[in-house]
């Protein structure tokens, strides 16, 4: 009899703990986006992976574009690009640029493997195109060029015009001394008025770059193939080689607010999909209760970028905001981590986050 109650209580417990994870765990009760495939050329986890969010005919112009300009056109075979529909209106930040990135916007491209997303809209000239994050805001009626420069952002690339701030010694393309660049040119003007550039007039300068077969210029260039060759850490979320569909994945969404010199950050949710494949100058660590590292990872830093051209010889105009807004992280949700910790550009450590969501989620319920 104490053997059957036993089995009884048994049978109970994990009934409920069964129950209170499927709670947590599932995805909020919506249909999931469908991933369109654009063109695929290999393993995600191998590729560099473009998503847009807009029309299938504006992600065709946007691909043949980008696959049309170096270091694209040499390299088309490394890349992978995949479509959702856009459902709803991209934010204006400040009234100055579109700004696409949000919760939401991650949680609809996680069905897609990705890297980057290019959010496209049709909005009135006068809005900037802006990046922050791994998302391109992309005004469909500002020169296709501004594809380029925000993707140039994504890669990592600083503002090559006068955009009013220190683009740090980690700048790929911005440097205090001309020995740092080998073989090119070298301006001053990049970021700030004290830092150095590679190329006179390239695309991270000008919507009309000088070299129209290298908008970038060689330096830049080189540096957007190093990050398109980082091996990747991690399968974007894939349980095994096997899966390659992201709605068989799932991730854990970190909230980070960075508006206070100590960042606030917190798990908030565990989602299906892929996690971003982003990479970047600032980093998280998942640490399991020993504060053992179980996996690390890159990310951009919180830098949102706003591009216009507002003189018609099209070069750019902008203003670049730091540590302003919200941002989110997509980690793995299967190391068994406990904490994450998260690192800015310049190392320095500026949150710590749980990873139980079981009990925030309780705290949130009552
Ligand atoms: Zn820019």
């Amino acid at each position: 009899m104490l053997v059957f109650i036993g089995g009884i209580t048994f049978f109970l417990a994990v009934a409920l703990f069964i129950f209170t994870q499927a709670q947590n765990y599932s995805s909020p009760a919506k249909s999931p986006e469908t991933c369109n495939d654009v063109l695929i050329q290999g393993p995600p986890e191998k590729q560099t992976n473009i998503l847009f969010v807009g029309t299938a005919d504006e992600a065709e112009v946007y691909r043949d574009y980008l696959l049309a300009y170096e270091p694209f056109s040499s390299n088309r075979e490394m890349f992978n690009f995949y479509r959702i529909d856009k459902k709803s209106d991209c934010a204006r930040y400040k009234k100055i640029a579109l700004y696409c990135y949000s919760q939401e916007l991650q949680s609809q491209a996680a069905v897609c493997p990705h890297d980057f997303i290019v959010a496209l809209e049709d909005a009135p000239v006068s809005l900037r195109a802006s990046a922050y994050m791994e998302v391109a805001s992309i005004n469909t009626n500002l020169p296709k060029t501004v594809l380029l420069h925000e993707l140039g952002h994504l890669f990592g690339l600083d503002e090559e015009y006068e955009a009013g701030y220190n683009p740090g010694i980690n700048s790929p393309n911005c440097k205090t001394r001309c020995g740092q660049f080998t073989g090119t040119g070298c301006f001053q003007e990049c970021s700030d008025g004290t830092h150095l550039r590679s190329v006179d007039e390239g695309v991270m300068r000008t919507l009309s770059p000088a070299d129209d077969a290298n908008p970038y210029g060689s330096y830049n260039t080189e540096r957007i193939l190093d990050r398109m060759t980082i091996p990747r850490s991690k399968i974007a979320g894939f349980a095994s080689q096997e899966e390659t569909s992201c709605l068989d994945a799932s991730y854990l969404l970190i909230e980070v607010d960075p508006r206070q010199s100590e960042w606030q950050a917190r798990a908030i949710a565990k989602e299906r999909g892929c996690t971003a494949q982003t990479q970047g100058s600032a980093s998280y660590a998942l640490k399991d209760d020993e504060m053992n590292t179980v996996f690390s990872d890159t990310f951009t830093a919180p830098r949102l970028f706003t591009d216009g051209n507002e003189d018609a010889d099209n070069t750019l105009e902008g203003q670049t905001f730091e540590s302003k807004n919200l941002f989110y992280l997509t980690v793995p949700s299967d190391t068994g981590a406990a904490s994450v910790v998260i690192t800015d550009s310049a190392g320095n450590e500026r949150a710590q986050a749980d990873l139980n969501i079981n009990n925030r989620a309780c705290e949130m319920l009552s």
